[in-house]
Formats: C-alpha cells, sequence, structure tokens
C-alpha cells in the first residue's frame, strides 16, 4: 500500500489515465471563496492552480460570497475559469454586522488601542466581519446549504503538486471532518480571553467535549493553557455537516456571546482549530501532506523527494514551514505518534 493514503506513484494503475480516478462515486462537495470584487485577479491565479493541479478532471462546484453584490467582471472572470458550476451569495448583513449585545464605543476604544500597537487589522471593522463570518456564518450560507463538504481557497494562494485523488472522497471514505497543510502560533495579542472563553464552553457544555480528542495539540498543561496553537484556515477541506452539528453552533454562540470578535480581534483560525481539537476525536483531523501550498508568507511542499517527484511538485523544498519553530505541525505528529517524512531533520533550520 502507498505510504501517501491515496496519493498515485508513477506506475500505479491510473497514474496515465487521470480520466479514470474520476469515475469513483462523486462527494457532494464544493470549493467555498469569500471575496471582494477588487480580489478577481488574486482569486483567478488561485483557481487556475486549483484547475490545473486538481479540478479540471473533477469539475466540482464552486461558491464565491461577498458582503456586496458581485459585479459581472467578477462573474464572468470566475465562471469562465471554473470547470464546475459556480454559484455568487449575498451575505445577509445580520452575518457581517455588529450583534445587538456588542458595545461599539469600547469595540471602538480597542481599535484606537490596536492600532497604536501596530497590530495587524488590529483597527479593521471589516477584518473582524470577515473572522466572524468564516468563524460562524459561511457553512450555513443558503447556497452551503446543498453540500456536504468545502475547501476552502483565498486569493493569491498557489497549489505546487498535482493532487490524483479526490480529498472529498478521501474525507469521506476515511471518516475525517477537518483537514489542514500548515499550523502555526497565534499572536496573543489578538486572542488574550479567547481560551478563558473556550474554558468556561467547556465547562457549560460537557457534552461537546471528544473522548480521544486533541487537546495536547493546544495546551500543554491539559488544557489549563493555551499554547497558541492552531491550523491556518485559509486552507480548510472539512465536513459542512460537523459545522452545522449541535456542538459547534453551541460552541461558536458561546464564543460570540463574549464578544471576542470585536473587543479584541479572533480569527477564525484559532476559533475552528480550537473546536476541530476539542470537539472531534483526534483521528478526525487529518494532515494533507500531499497538498503543497502557499499564502503568504508561508509554505507547506511535501518533505519527501519521492513524493515531491511523483507529484510533479514546482516547490522549493527549503521553504517548507512544517519543521521550522514557529509551527505546530512537529507537535501534531508528536501528540498522534505520527512518523515524521524522511528529511524532516535537514529542514528544521
Ligand atoms: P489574511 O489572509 O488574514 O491576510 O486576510 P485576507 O485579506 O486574505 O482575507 C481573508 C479572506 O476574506 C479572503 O478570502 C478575502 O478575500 C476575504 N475578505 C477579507 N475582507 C473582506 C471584506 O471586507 N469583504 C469580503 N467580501 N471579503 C473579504
Ligand atoms: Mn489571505
Amino acid at each position: 500500500p502507498s505510504e501517501f493514503p491515496m496519493a498515485l506513484k508513477p506506475g500505479d494503475p491510473g497514474w496515465d489515465d487521470l480520466a479514470g480516478i474520476k469515475d469513483g462515486p462523486r462527494m457532494n462537495a464544493t470549493f467555498v471563496t469569500l471575496a471582494r470584487n477588487s480580489d478577481v485577479w488574486e482569486i483567478a491565479k488561485s483557481i487556475r492552480q486549483v484547475e490545473d493541479r486538481f479540478n479540471r478532471r473533477y469539475n466540482y462546484d464552486w461558491v464565491f460570497l461577498n458582503d456586496q453584490p458581485f459585479d459581472d467582471t467578477f462573474k464572468k472572470v470566475t465562471t469562465s475559469l471554473v470547470s464546475g458550476k459556480t454559484h455568487y451569495g449575498l451575505i445577509p448583513v445580520e452575518h457581517w454586522s455588529f450583534p445587538e449585545w456588542i458595545d461599539r464605543d469600547k469595540a471602538e476604544k480597542v481599535r484606537q488601542d490596536m492600532k497604536e500597537a501596530k497590530i495587524i487589522y488590529g483597527d479593521s471593522v471589516s477584518y473582524r466581519h470577515m473572522c466572524r463570518f468564516e468563524s460562524g456564518f459561511f457553512f450555513r450560507q443558503e447556497l452551503m446549504m446543498n453540500y456536504d463538504y468545502y475547501w476552502r481557497v483565498e486569493p493569491s494562494i498557489e497549489l505546487y503538486c498535482d493532487i490524483h485523488y479526490d480529498p472529498f472522497r478521501f474525507m469521506h471514505e476515511n471518516n475525517k471532518k477537518y483537514g489542514f497543510v500548515i499550523s502555526l502560533y497565534e499572536y496573543i495579542e489578538t486572542i488574550p480571553t479567547l481560551w478563558d472563553s473556550v474554558k468556561k464552553f467547556m465547562k457549560n457544555h460537557p457534552e461537546h467535549i471528544a473522548a480521544g480528542n486533541a487537546m495536547g495539540f493546544l495546551s500543554e498543561d491539559g488544557g489549563e493553557t493555551y499554547n497558541k496553537c492552531h491550523f491556518w484556515s485559509n486552507f480548510e477541506i472539512g465536513s459542512l455537516n460537523w459545522l452545522r452539528s449541535k456542538a459547534y453552533i453551541d460552541y461558536f454562540e458561546s464564543l460570540d456571546r463574549d464578544g471576542g470578535f470585536f473587543y479584541e480581534r479572533w480569527g477564525d483560525a484559532p476559533v475552528h482549530s480550537i473546536a476541530a481539537a476539542l470537539m472531534l476525536p483526534k483521528e478526525e483531523i487529518h494532515f494533507f501532506e500531499d497538498i503543497a501550498y502557499y499564502h503568504v508568507p508561508f509554505t507547506h511542499c511535501p518533505t519527501d523527494d519521492k513524493l515531491r517527484t511523483a507529484l510533479r511538485c514546482h516547490c522549493n523544498p527549503n521553504e517548507n514551514f512544517d519543521w521550522k519553530g514557529y509551527s505546530c505541525t512537529t507537535r501534531w505528529f508528536d501528540i498522534n505518534n505520527m512518523e515524521k517524512p524522511e528529511g524532516w531533520e535537514d529542514q528544521k533550520k
């Protein structure tokens, strides 16, 4: 059996006959992108990469979401590039505004302070709406209700290797609920009280905490403190039904009430990651070693030389972030007793 689940190697049946692979069962799945009209040329690049490396053989749909109506250029360009069907959704204003329990003067004061402290996006209102939307609402937009799995794609990303199998089907057949490629430490200034809020949720809802979860990824002291590790959510392949579950909705609503999306600058990355790590058995979270990815400023490039050749990768392995000091992926491997790929130690520096 292949050491890389479902990745084909030269000589395997289907390697030369890519059209044959897509004859397996199709998943009820979609790409999903939140974007502004002005992001059109940057999302065009991302789509081209996703299509070249994967979707031209699978033709999955693509849902675009925006807090403003998409313009004709955006729709025309993206529809011409996506090989599946495209759908365009306007986000309801309730999902992109201050909830009534938020004190706006207090929130504004925080933005001023964060601006002075030069915290990235610290003074931005729209960035906060974006993070709250990605945390609690994208998966229950009307257009998303038709699907079981999503793959999130942002503008200006790159995919560096061929994907010779269907990651959605992989998720389904292996009962995975959340997939990532890059993990790292969050800036503590953006989430000073997030863990307090999480602890409150855990206390109120012990029924949602999974046995055999990945608390070890988040905390070095059994949950007393947060080590700031999170999966980078600009890339995600995940289960929409899990995000729509009572457990996740209770979690989001509890956090949302505490106000940290506005009184701090909670990101959807730590919010999703903490949910996955606490409310799923750890086997249901998957690290996609074979999906090579870039979002400024980090790269995931497969460590193993043979895998890179087999998948016709064009990333520079020296830029692989996985084993560097600021990545949490070593920790992920360690808590799961996973064997690290050959050559990982040479990439530490
Ligand atoms: P970063 O990756 O954290 O630096 O944040 P980005 O600027 O890439 O934003 C994350 C995602 O949200 C991207 O897909 C953006 O296109 C999208 N986004 C950010 N702000 C807005 C906004 O105000 N409106 C809309 N519609 N999309 C946004
Ligand atoms: Mn981005």
